[in-house]
């Protein structure tokens, strides 16, 4: 159940490839936005004039420990803070200060029944042990100076622990790259390949 979101066409069409090629280096099957590991998250940077588009997909056990919908009160104010971290894009990824990107748009979504809709399934096929949940963020930045954008650091390490490496891929008006980030290796350059 993968939903994703965009506000400019052109530029999901480059993610979109973006995250084919992705899920390709991970092994994954077609049409999945890169494989499901705990830890690992995906994200895809797309500048193009003004506008930077950044899609975070991560498996849910990454940021909240859990892949369904919360159950108790301390599950639900683990979720809610997560989004509520996820949706302060800037404090997620910041581009380097020359460039003057400014967040406009977030967009935090769970693959997974929300609190209140837990009981949508009743199928009896699943006893909720063995499913997996990822969660799909998408920011838009407006840069004063996108000819200024040189790099990113990623403070999604900082509120969430358990998130172990991110891969990026990225589009900009100079080319295309990707790095591996970790909580000790925060920040890229975007030095296309
Ligand atoms: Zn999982």
């Amino acid at each position: 159940m993968t939903r994703l979101k965009f506000n400019v066409g052109s530029i999901a069409g480059i993610l979109i490839a973006l995250g084919a090629a992705s899920a390709q280096a991970e092994g994954a099957g077609p049409g999945q936005q890169g494989a499901h590991v705990h830890g690992i998250g995906h994200l895809n940077v797309a500048a193009e004039g003004s506008s930077v588009v950044v899609e975070l997909i991560a498996a849910a056990a990454g940021l909240i420990g859990f892949e369904r919908a919360p159950r108790s009160d301390a599950e639900r104010e683990t979720f809610n803070l997560a989004k509520e971290n996820l949706m302060a894009g800037d404090a997620m990824i910041r581009f380097n200060t020359e460039a003057g990107c400014r967040l406009e748009t977030a967009e935090v979504d769970a693959d997974f029944a929300q609190a209140g809709q837990a009981h949508a399934h009743d199928q009896g096929s699943h006893d909720g042990g063995d499913a997996h949940g990822d969660f799909h963020v998408s920011y838009r930045f407006e840069c004063e100076r996108p000819d200024e954008l040189g790099s990113a650091a990623l403070g999604l390490f900082a509120g969430f622990p358990a998130l172990e490496r991110v891969l990026v891929h990225y589009v900009t008006a100079e080319g295309q790259g990707g790095a591996e980030l970790t909580p000790r290796q925060a920040v890229m350059s975007f030095v296309p390949l």
